[in-house]
């Protein structure tokens, strides 16, 4: 297929680049490269725009005779969605509207969108499946389920085939050690924590250990970055006009902030110093998938089980890259 990789040279869209053009299919990608790195994106396969000109879209979509588009251009941090609300609603709300409705005058009915487990808010019952009702408790996972609501709206009247893929923590790097995580500021626990390992900080601060959890630290579900790649090509394959299919991402096994601290210094061999501070506002303390209905309608499974081996392959890319990609 032609494939419209929007915000293919981010975090997670490069890496479901390479596994696409692994796959055979013929991948463009569509960046503003406002987060994204050149360098993050095959030689000859960046188009550089922005979804919010909706006119340039339609073109490419249109030159490039695109069979369907997966969207991972937002912004993805709940503490930035709270300071500039204004931000995450034009960046992550009007410019999905605008991506929807060129395809829709492009005739591209074929849509995988980066969702959120933000889009749960704090809830009840761990681990969370897809029933859970989404709540949203700051801007950025409002973002997304208005997104995730207008999908399912698009496909009921004008017959959009999507997936909105509901990603717990995306974590490592690809294996290649060509291609792995790099924000700025880098906000993220590993690629923190691997900072401290390479003596680029002093230690790691742990955003409270008072929790209700067996060590007092938060635990997340992280998910590698190429098996939420894989499982993108699986939800193309399966798209359907006029149908939604809405998953969680994520291993279904929980690790707490202290986890992650000791795997990294069982990998990295360095002893990481650590200091404890305060909660960090709208941290919930507990967030694991239910990735049963993943396996399910996607016969998808993560291949990255073990957070050793997931904080592995993001060592192998910060000891190679120590300044990330270094340049936009
Ligand atoms: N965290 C931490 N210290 C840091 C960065 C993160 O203790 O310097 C904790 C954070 O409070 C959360 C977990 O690590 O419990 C994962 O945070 P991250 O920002 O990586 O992902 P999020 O869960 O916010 O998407």
């Amino acid at each position: 297929m032609n494939i419209l990789v929007v915000g293919g040279a981010g975090y997670v869209g490069s890496h479901a680049v390479r596994l696409l053009a692994a796959a055979g299919h013929e991948v463009w990608v569509y960046d503003n490269l406002s987060r994204g790195h050149r360098a993050a994106v095959p030689s000859g396969r960046l188009i550089e725009g922005d979804v919010l000109d909706g006119a340039r879209t339609r073109q490419v979509l249109r030159e490039k005779r695109i069979d369907a588009v997966m969207h991972f251009a937002a912004f993805a941090l709940v503490g930035e969605s709270v300071a500039e609300p204004a931000m995450y609603y034009r960046n992550n709300v009007v410019a999905a509207l605008e991506l929807l409705d060129a395809m829709r005058d492009a005739d591209v009915r074929r849509l995988v969108f980066s969702s959120t487990t933000a889009t749960y808010g704090e809830p009840d019952a761990i681990p969370i499946a897809e029933s859970t009702r989404q709540d949203p408790i700051n801007p950025y996972g409002f973002t997304k389920l208005v997104i995730e609501r207008a999908m399912a709206d698009y496909a009921h009247a004008y017959g959009l085939g999507y997936a909105a893929l509901r990603y717990f923590n995306a974590a490592g790097a690809s294996p290649s050690g060509e291609i792995g995580e790099d924000h700025d500021p880098e906000s993220h626990i590993i690629p923190i924590v691997l900072q401290v390992a390479l003596g680029q900080r002093e230690r790691i601060t742990i955003f409270g250990d008072d929790y209700p959890t067996p060590d007092g630290t938060c635990i997340r579900d992280y998910i590698h970055v190429d098996d939420l790649g894989a499982a993108h090509l699986k939800a193309l394959d399966r798209l359907e006009e006029g149908r939604g299919i809405c998953v969680n991402l994520g291993t279904g096994q929980g690790t707490s902030v202290r986890q992650i601290i000791d795997a990294c210094r069982s990998v990295t061999g360095h002893a990481i110093p650590e200091a404890i501070g305060e909660r960090r506002p709208g941290d919930p303390p507990e967030l694991v998938a239910d990735a049963s209905l993943a396996r399910q309608i996607l016969d998808w499974e993560p291949r990255y089980t073990d957070i050793h081996e997931i904080v592995a392959t993001a060592w192998k890319w910060h000891q190679s890259h120590p300044q990330g990609y270094g340049t936009k």
